[in-house]
């Protein structure tokens, strides 16, 4: 397999997930998650055009060549094996960061064995599908669109969410992870609030981050 640089990657991961969501990878969008310049992503786009892994189609959007679907697939994979091998270190909010430092680094030999060790696993530890397991999370459901009263247990916060620091630090600091059970106390669409309740913790989340989180609804 060929080696990419750890810029290359990001963008290869991010392209994945905003491919396999079907969200729009429009310039301004890729531009705020990734943190730098318009202008800087085109010219990455491009070297990444004329490497083969991406086709700019209409509107100037990118789409992965299936090379490009491949590599995302295989960094995507390390990085959630990454993140398994980390937490047994690492609090949940850290791993994500550190996985990402990590990934490039994971041989094919490594990757075995970890999938060995790990037994598997279909999950990051933030619920996000290792590639192959996208049907493991079709049934659960954003916490926006649960009403007051519902309840669930949280099973996912989505990988757009995990590379914004304070968003895990808030989340992990409210016990909203994988697992912990979650009762909506008020959900204000006027106001694109959440209230809820974790572990007899009463606290309100606004939609941008609400949209991230999914639960199983009980
Ligand atoms: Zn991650
Ligand atoms: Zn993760």
């Amino acid at each position: 397999m060929d080696k990419f640089s750890p810029t290359i990657e990001n963008y290869l991961n991010l392209l994945y997930v905003m491919e396999r969501d079907k969200e729009p990878p429009v310039g301004t969008l890729l531009a705020e998650i990734l943190g730098v310049s318009p202008p800087t992503i085109t010219n990455t786009l491009k070297r990444m055009a004329r490497d083969g892994l991406v086709k700019i189609g209409p509107g100037h959007l990118p789409h992965l060549t299936p090379a490009g679907w491949e590599a995302a697939r295989s960094i995507m994979r390390r990085h959630m094996l990454a993140e398994w091998m980390l937490s047994k270190y690492l609090t949940w909010s850290k791993v994500h960061a550190e996985a990402h430092r990590f990934e490039h680094a994971i041989s094919p030999e490594l990757e075995n064995a970890l999938i060995h060790d790990l037994h598997s696993p279909s999950l990051c530890p933030h619920g996000n599908p290792l590639p192959g397991y996208e049907d493991a999370v079709v049934e659960w459901v954003p916490l926006i669109s649960i009403h007051q009263g519902g309840e669930g247990i949280i099973r996912r916060i989505h990988e757009l969410a995990e590379d914004t620091p304070q968003v895990l630090d808030f989340l992990e600091e409210k016990s909203v992870m994988p697992g912990e059970h979650i009762k909506v106390l008020e959900n204000l669409s006027f106001n694109k609030t959440v209230t809820v309740e974790v572990k007899s913790k009463k606290f309100t989340i606004g939609y941008t981050m609400a949209r991230f989180i999914f639960l199983e609804p009980v």
